[in-house]
């Protein structure tokens, strides 16, 4: 792009952040907030994108708790090696929890290179080694620095590497001043503002069990989030809540939550590898049972092989949908693969269902009884029915077929009850909507950001 003056001496970095958080408190969003208040308040870096909160895989186990890799994208007169010292700087500040395997990544240059993204790509379904990682950054000439086992290294580049090209959404977070004091919202004021802005906010209240979904419950410092199909809804929404106690701040992401992202890739059900996540279309292969604990189980088998899949119970009502599958029904389902042990099986754990094609049920029932309409009872083969209750026989009357109402529909999308969802689960009515165009250049020079 030409511009009158001077040449500007700006250079683009795309900053990647993972794993400095854990389960005893921190957030990589509230350091990414953090770090792009230090980085902007001197006027000599500015974003060219809303920061990214990248979900990865969400079925690796030794995630951190929701797997998000965060990346800052930016311009900025300063050196590659100000803004990583900057940036290693508050990593190192911050991310001190003992289980924090940090990762710090600084990329220069707008385009990021094909094996990174692929690199990405991969992160989302499958399970992506340090090893390679570190590989990867060697050749790209990226400069990077961990903490601990450096496990964040691979999701940090994995941020970098997903530029949301397609479907993307919001999130607005929100930050606490003080830690120790409780959260509290006026629940009648999200119900009010979900009613108001859904369908361009969601998942903010789970009417179905009458909670609020908007607040966490761990010992971080988001006060609560906001998610939304654009920066001006989440910003709305959050404007209905205020003021509120204990707020120190707040920063609107651009994230791949709520579109399903990790769930792309067709499941090899002749391999299936532990911690995947993906899709298989097949037949159901034995009748779905529901066992101890309320978990739903049954057999699916296509040409490649046969897995054991899993609807558990914090999936609600979906259980009930899963139960009422027919052996022979075609159906397309989308999980993650759970490792086998030497007490369970490899299993796939349900995040959709699709029926493609459902088998007719049938129901036989015996014949009424002419006389007196009451079911009648067969006397053995051959031996034709009798009424129990008047004594009616007959050789005539023969047993009738029905088919029986199924309860599921063909070609209709099932989900898990919204407790249940994962942080990339596509809700159900972003399905009705056109999915996001590229994320503009006309945006990026108007990031409603933050306060
Ligand atoms: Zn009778």
């Amino acid at each position: 792009m030409m511009k009158s003056g001077p040449r500007k001496t700006s250079t683009t970095y795309q900053v990647g952040l993972d794993d400095t958080d854990s389960s005893d408190g921190m957030c990589t969003t509230f350091l990414t907030f953090k770090i792009i208040n230090l980085l902007t308040k001197k006027g000599d870096s500015r974003l060219i994108d809303y920061p990214n909160l990248i979900r990865l895989n969400p079925n690796i186990p030794w995630k951190t708790r929701g797997n998000a890799s965060l990346v800052i994208r930016m311009e900025s007169k300063l050196s590659k090696e100000e803004v990583f010292s900057i940036c290693k700087r508050m990593v190192c500040k911050y991310a001190t929890s003992k289980r924090a395997n940090a990762g710090l990544v600084v990329f220069e240059g707008e385009t990021i290179p094909e094996e990174i993204r692929e690199f990405s790509q991969r992160a989302l379904y499958d399970v992506q080694r340090l090893a390679l990682a570190l590989k990867i950054m060697d050749e790209q000439q990226i400069t990077y620095f961990g903490l601990r086992s450096r496990q964040g290294l691979v999701g940090a580049l994995a941020g970098i590497g997903n530029e949301l090209k397609n479907d993307y959404t919001f999130e607005l977070l929100a930050y606490r001043k003080n830690c120790a004091l409780r959260r509290s919202i006026d629940k009648s004021r999200v119900i009010e503002m979900d009613r108001r802005m859904s369908p361009l906010i969601f998942n903010s209240y789970d009417e179905k069990n009458d909670h609020v979904l908007i607040m966490p419950h761990g010992p971080d410092p988001v006060l609560l989030g906001i998610r939304g199909e654009t920066p001006s809804a989440v910003r709305s929404a959050f404007d209905m809540l205020l003021p509120l106690k204990n707020l120190l701040g707040f920063m609107i992401f651009r994230s791949n939550q709520g579109t399903g992202e990790h769930l792309r890739n067709e499941l090899n059900l002749s391999n299936p590898k532990a911690y995947t996540s993906g899709i298989v279309t097949g037949k159901v292969n034995s009748k779905p049972t529901i066992l101890r604990g309320g978990h739903v189980y049954f057999e699916l088998k296509n040409q490649s092989g046969r897995i054991p899949c899993a609807a558990y119970e914090p999936t609600g009502e979906f259980r009930m949908h899963v139960l009422s599958l027919s052996i022979g029904d075609e159906i397309e389902v989308g999980g993650g693969v759970r490792k086998g042990t030497s007490i369970h099986p490899m299993i796939l754990n349900l995040e959709y269902l699709l029926p493609k094609m459902l088998q007719p049920v049938y129901r036989i029932l015996n014949p009424r009884c002419p006389k007196c309409s009451s079911s009648m009872s067969s006397k053995g083969k051959g031996q034709g029915f009798a009424c129990k209750v008047c004594g009616f026989k007959s050789f005539s009357l023969v047993k009738s077929k029905y088919e029986v109402e199924r309860v599921i529909s063909k070609d209709q999308l099932y989900l898990p009850d919204l407790k249940a969802h994962r942080h990339l689960t596509k809700p159900i009515q972003r399905y009705m909507l056109e999915p996001h165009a590229e994320f503009q250049d006309a945006l990026r020079k108007n990031l409603i950001l933050a306060k």
